[in-house]
């Protein structure tokens, strides 16, 4: 394994940043390649746990001589986040100087040509240098995954519709109840920039079988355990093994996708009317019928007449809820799954903020 560090000139002096780019080279080119980032929220750790334990697997297998397809990882792929803090709190999913969710405003390219991106040293802000540098080094990969998690949650997976058909083996890899399927823009998120070159592909020319794009939501936030980060990392192993980038004979995918695929009008992200203290009455993985009570927000304390309960629009699976039980007007209170179009919610772009 070779380590690389990028260095960024800070936009103000004294404030220089490095990332830590991973590589492993591959034997074989024709095989695909791998590219995995994590926690590019600053604070979400079960994707960095999962590339903890990953990466040992790996040596393991360059070791041996197994690694097939050249491996790329970025465990802390944004350290500007990783470093927000505010009165004790981390802050890691918008940027505090813009207010921009880290994980939007990416550049969509026409192709995979990545020459006009801004290069470290560049005369522009920091977080567009490093935003071009990440995806500089996903680019040229065939698979690229970028790990994040979610608030409350199970395992699921955002995949661009083209894509879904061919990536249900990362679904079984990975212990995901759902993939949340876009076709429109999702606010030029990382996984979108990196989508976005193949998808200007003829649909007959982009060799599906052998590309994987994707938002990976490890679980809920609070999910860190070297456990599960071993267990992650397995899955994640085994996906690669199974698409040819690492050879290891003793590991099988089972192909049968039992989750959902759901496409994104048919998330019913269920809203805060008023704010205040939220007691639910689901959680993750709980499957509800339509009119289920999901939660109550009081909004009185002390007289229940300004109880406001929240009801499943239709039936569906709770997919996640938030963790802070202490709600404004307009939060997002849980994501539930439905078999049919919202009625309410109308969207192009990202489900969150
Ligand atoms: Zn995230």
């Amino acid at each position: 394994m070779k380590t690389e560090l990028i260095k960024f000139a800070g936009d103000v002096p004294g404030n220089e940043i490095e990332l830590r780019v991973l590589r492993f080279s591959g034997s074989d080119e024709q095989a695909a390649s791998a590219y995995l980032q994590s926690s590019l929220h600053g604070g979400e750790l079960p994707g960095q746990a999962a590339l903890h334990f990953l990466v040992p697997m790996l040596q393991k297998a360059a070791d041996e001589g197994r690694i097939k397809g050249n491996i790329t990882l970025v465990p802390q792929a944004n350290p500007v986040a990783s470093n927000q803090w505010q009165a004790y709190q981390h802050q890691g999913r918008f940027d505090t100087f813009s207010a921009v969710n880290f994980n939007r405003a990416f550049p969509l390219l026409p192709d995979f040509d990545t020459s006009d991106l801004p290069q470290p040293d560049a005369p522009e802000a920091l977080i567009k240098r490093l935003k071009a540098a990440l995806l500089r080094l996903a680019l040229p990969h065939d698979i690229v995954l970028d790990l994040h998690c979610d608030d409350e949650s199970e395992n699921y997976l955002y995949i661009a519709e083209d894509f879904v058909e061919d990536m249900k083996d990362l679904a079984v890899a990975l212990n995901c109840t759902a993939i949340l399927a876009w076709d429109t823009t999702a606010d030029a998120a990382f996984e979108e920039a990196c989508a976005h070159p193949v998808l200007q592909i003829p649909a007959d020319k982009r060799n599906m079988k052998r590309r994987a794009v994707t938002t990976v939501e490890f679980r809920g936030l609070s999910d860190v355990y070297a456990e599960q980060g071993a267990e992650d990392a397995a899955g994640l192993y085994k996906f690669l093994v199974h698409r040819g980038v690492v050879e290891d004979a003793s590991v099988q995918l089972n192909l049968d996708y039992q989750g959902l695929v759901t496409p994104l009008t048919h998330v019913e992200m269920i809203r805060a009317p008023q704010g205040g203290m939220v007691f639910f009455h689901v959680k993750p993985g709980d499957v509800v019928s339509e009119g289920a009570k999901l939660a109550t927000i009081v909004t009185l304390p002390g007289n229940p007449e300004g109880d406001i309960v929240l009801t499943a629009p239709q039936a569906g699976r709770i997919l996640t809820r938030r963790s802070l039980r202490y709600l404004r007007r307009g939060d997002d209170v849980l994501k539930l799954l439905g078999d049919k179009p919202s009625a309410v919610i109308k969207r192009a772009g990202a489900l969150e903020a």
